[in-house]
């Protein structure tokens, strides 16, 4: 079981959540806007996916938004897949987030209950335990 008081998290992608990782309900999505035209992105990057720029200015993303569009995977994906074992079918969907932005994410729930629409919120959880015993943190949405 995991000790709290030695057991270290690491985000799943670098520079993807708001830090430290230690309350987890407090973890928001990190992003960046670009100074020059205002494009919000994922991520801390070094450069506007949009226009190349380099002054992109950090943006911790709200926790809210909703269901834009969705598909059902109903397959393990091939690869290294660290979900449920036996594979339990999940929806797959792109959430419109405040900034302007669409977050592709798992969605946490019953599948028969997607709809384009509905309000979801952000959830950060422990993924998987790596070889070295950290957590690594990864997100999803969940219906309100
Ligand atoms: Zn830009």
């Amino acid at each position: 079981m995991a000790n709290t008081e030695t057991t270290k998290r690491l985000p799943i992608r670098e520079d993807l959540f708001t830090m430290p990782l230690t309350t987890l309900e407090e973890v928001r999505l990190m992003g960046g806007r670009c100074r020059g035209c205002e494009e919000v992105s994922l991520g801390k990057r070094g450069y506007c996916p949009n226009c190349g720029g380099q002054d992109i200015q950090d943006l911790p993303l709200s926790k809210k938004g909703k269901l834009w569009t969705y598909t059902i995977i109903r397959h393990r994906p091939p690869g290294d897949y660290k979900g449920p074992d036996p594979f339990v079918p999940f929806g797959l969907g792109l959430v419109a987030l405040p900034e302007g932005i669409r977050v592709v994410s798992p969605i946490e729930g019953d599948i028969d209950l997607m709809r384009i629409g509905m309000d979801l919120e952000l959830s950060v959880y422990p993924l998987y335990t790596d070889g070295d015993g950290n957590e690594v943190i990864a997100f999803r949405f969940k219906p309100i």
